[in-house]
């Protein structure tokens, strides 16, 4: 199977809570090397871009609240099948949901506040990477 990019995000309820190395750790035991990763504060005009595909559902305001009330820490992700395995080691939306040992099962408060983002395929992937990364920022 080939090697893959996969756009991360480490969510406002995991940097305050001082998360960041914790899922790290739990991003590199699952076989995904962190080939670029920045923190940043993100704007309403980023936040409401990266999440558009969601502006018509209910939950669309809350969202865009929730991931610009703190810094995130936006990183890519590389190795073996890298969109599904990171989907994999986030676990489901709902942390109710998750796996066990999943970062949304290990640390997420609530569906809104799941600590963890993850494209949901390499198109959609190669699109976030875009968003928030030059290619001379990605270091494989
Ligand atoms: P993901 O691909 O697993 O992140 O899930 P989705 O693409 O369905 O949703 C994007 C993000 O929107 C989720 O990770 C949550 O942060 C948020 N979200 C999804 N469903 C809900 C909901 O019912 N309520 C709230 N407040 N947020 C939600």
């Amino acid at each position: 199977m080939a090697v893959q990019r996969t756009f991360s995000i480490i969510k406002p309820d995991a940097t305050e809570r001082n998360l960041t190395g914790a899922i790290n750790k739990v991003i590199e035991d699952g076989g995904l090397r962190i080939v670029a990763q920045r923190r940043i504060h993100m704007s309403r005009a980023q936040a409401e871009r990266f999440y558009g595909v969601h502006s018509e559902r209910p939950f669309f305001g809350e969202l865009v609240e929730f991931m610009t009330s703190a810094p995130v820490v936006v990183q890519v992700l590389e190795g073996e099948n890298a969109v599904s395995r990171y989907r994999d080691v986030m676990g489901a939306t709902n942390p109710e949901e998750a796996a066990d040992g999943t970062i949304r099962k290990l640390f997420a408060k609530s569906i809104g506040e799941n600590s963890a983002h993850g494209s949901d395929s390499e198109e959609n992937a190669a699109l976030e990477i875009s968003q928030f990364f030059s290619e001379a920022d990605i270091v494989g």
